[in-house]
């Protein structure tokens, strides 16, 4: 993956990681605050419906107790004994004595006047009878729970079964509904029959309509269900609070998450990641600038000179990124990229002119690199080009060790390629190596061509290659001047804008077809 596409990845990455533990905070806080609040309604229609039995499975041992005794005549002793019952059990309100329909006495009435019962509502498997009636022997019009077993009844008031606190700060209402006739026993408000209707036909044990949360649960054993409701609201004040404790965690999150990020980011976009991306999607192009044989003018060959072409249609110069590939040792890989251009685009070229060569430029670290002899030798074979058509021109950089380089560039040499010292003069290093070194070819630096005039260099570098023997190439020939004193200093080949700029190679080659036969000077005038 390219570091372009994993610095989009990055900052996609990076809103997300800014944005997700905010959302997240706020996802928590109402996440928990609805969390408790569900418990809370949950946990209550549980104790009402634990309270429910309760009352019911007290009122069963309560008639239990009175069915246990002998006298059942309404007799001072039988009364007692309901009053007994109705006193100590808690949720007894009124115990009857009660014959096939008819109350006979109770036990708040020797005499009881509660007009005939109809049949029961209601009778479960252990064979107790029950009814929703407003029958009393008080006559006071308030709808009670009556059940019965055999001769004996007992009166509940069902407000006994919603009699539970809630542990909650917010009002909480509460609802006991019968499933036989699906009627509400006892409610603490009025509670909608549209939603107990919904909830009963989708079996819902929770809902929410209009603001307020309902939570439901049956006791199918009793034939009952628990209804609870609460408004919405304390769990949006609640979510709010929770906000103030989560927002701040999110945010700190946040902010460290894009921190991290921002680094990764600012790594990916390092120039030595821009450069391998570079090197990876091969994004490098080369130039050729024209070598001429000073004294008749002619093309001889060109030096291979690598560009980068930038995202605004510029080409970025290797002095700029050449010294950022030797420091990150990625000048290797472009090298390799070097040659593998060069023999694309001019090897055909080559093997149809061999007294024509293209020099190219080696940096130090590559002179140590033992497989390029073997990726030259093989890319000459291919095209079938003289390795004496491939010059290697190497700084005196790359000479600042010559009892290791020396039997490299030996080999170089002996395979066939001329070796050019570039940029001579300029590196300040001991004269020494050339004495230890094959090479063929001098380069002057342009420094020194800009300063022919008025600096004495020139002549005494001329002189130095004459002794050695070696052949001499001028870097950066600008004027005809130059040129001419090159020239009668017996300085052999030139490059310059004199002549031409360094060209794409489709151009260079074209450009060769018009000049042939004319001299380049004359040409390029
Ligand atoms: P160099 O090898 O000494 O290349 C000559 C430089 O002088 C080139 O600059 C060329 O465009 C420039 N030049 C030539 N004639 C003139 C002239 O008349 N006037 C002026 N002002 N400049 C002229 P460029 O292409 O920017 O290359 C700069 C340096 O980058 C090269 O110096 C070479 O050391 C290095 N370089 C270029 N291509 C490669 C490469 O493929 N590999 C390596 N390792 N280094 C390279
Ligand atoms: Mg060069
Ligand atoms: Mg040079």
């Amino acid at each position: 993956m390219t570091s372009r596409r994993m610095v989009s990845l990055v900052t996609g990455t990076l809103v997300m990681a800014v944005l997700l533990p905010i959302l997240l905070s706020i996802w928590l806080a109402r996440y928990q605050a609805e969390q408790r609040f569900h418990h809370e309604l949950a946990s209550y229609t549980q104790r009402i419906n634990q309270l429910a039995s309760v009352v019911i499975d007290e009122s069963k041992t309560a008639l239990k107790d009175i069915n246990r005794i002998d006298s059942q005549t309404c007799d001072p002793a039988h009364l007692q004994a309901m009053r007994r019952v109705a006193f100590t059990y808690r949720f007894v309100q009124e115990v009857l004595f009660v014959k096939g329909s008819q109350a006979l006495c109770s036990s708040l009435e020797q005499e009881s006047h509660v007009s005939p019962f109809p049949a029961p509502e209601r009778v479960n498997s252990e064979g107790y009878r029950f009814w929703f009636t407003p029958s009393n022997d008080l006559g006071i019009n308030h709808y009670m729970i009556a059940m019965s077993h055999r001769d004996h009844m007992v009166v509940l008031d069902p407000r006994s079964f919603i009699d539970v606190l809630p542990l909650a700060s917010w009002s909480i209402d509460s609802a006991v509904i019968g499933l036989t006739r699906n009627r509400v026993v006892v409610s603490s408000a009025p509670l909608s029959l549209a939603v107990w209707q919904h909830m009963r036909d989708g079996n819902l044990t929770r809902y929410e309509e209009a603001g307020i949360v309902y939570s439901m649960l049956r006791n199918p054993q009793s034939n009952f269900a628990v209804v609870v409701w609460a408004s919405s609201h304390p769990m949006k004040a609640a979510s709010n609070q929770q906000l103030l404790l989560w927002l701040p965690v999110g945010i700190l999150v946040s902010l460290l998450a894009a921190a991290l990020m921002l680094r990764l980011l600012r790594r990916l976009q390092s120039p030595r990641a821009r450069l391998l991306d570079a090197i990876h999607s091969r994004e490098f192009t080369v130039c050729y600038q024209p070598i001429i044989r000073l004294s008749d003018d002619k093309f001889v060959g060109a030096e291979a000179l690598v560009r980068w072409p930038q995202a605004d249609g510029s080409l970025l110069r290797p002095d700029v990124f050449i010294p950022l590939a030797e420091q990150t040792g990625l000048i290797s890989e472009i090298t390799r990229l070097v040659i593998d251009k060069v023999f694309s685009e001019m090897g055909d070229w080559l093997h149809q002119h061999p007294d024509y060569h293209i020099s190219i430029n080696l940096a130090a670290e590559d002179i140590a690199d033992n497989a390029l002899l073997a990726l030259l030798t093989a890319r000459c074979q291919r095209y079938q080009v003289s390795p004496r058509q491939i010059a290697l021109e190497i700084t005196e950089r790359g000479f600042a060790d010559p009892q290791r380089t020396a039997p490299i560039v030996e080999q170089f040499h002996h395979a066939g390629h001329p070796i050019y010292i570039d940029d001579f003069g300029t590196g300040y290093s001991s004269l020494s190596y050339l004495q230890n070194l094959t090479v063929d070819v001098l380069k002057i630096d342009k420094s020194f061509v800009d300063a022919l005039e008025y600096n004495a260099v020139a002549p005494h570098i001329i002189d130095m290659a004459k002794h050695l023997q070696l052949e001499m190439v001028a870097e950066g020939i600008e004027t005809e001047c130059q040129a001419q004193w090159l020239r009668e200093h017996g300085v052999h080949y030139g490059q310059g804008w004199l002549y031409s700029k360094a060209l794409p190679g489709n151009e260079l080659q074209s450009w060769c077809e018009t000049v042939r036969g004319s001299t380049v000077a004359r040409a390029a005038r």
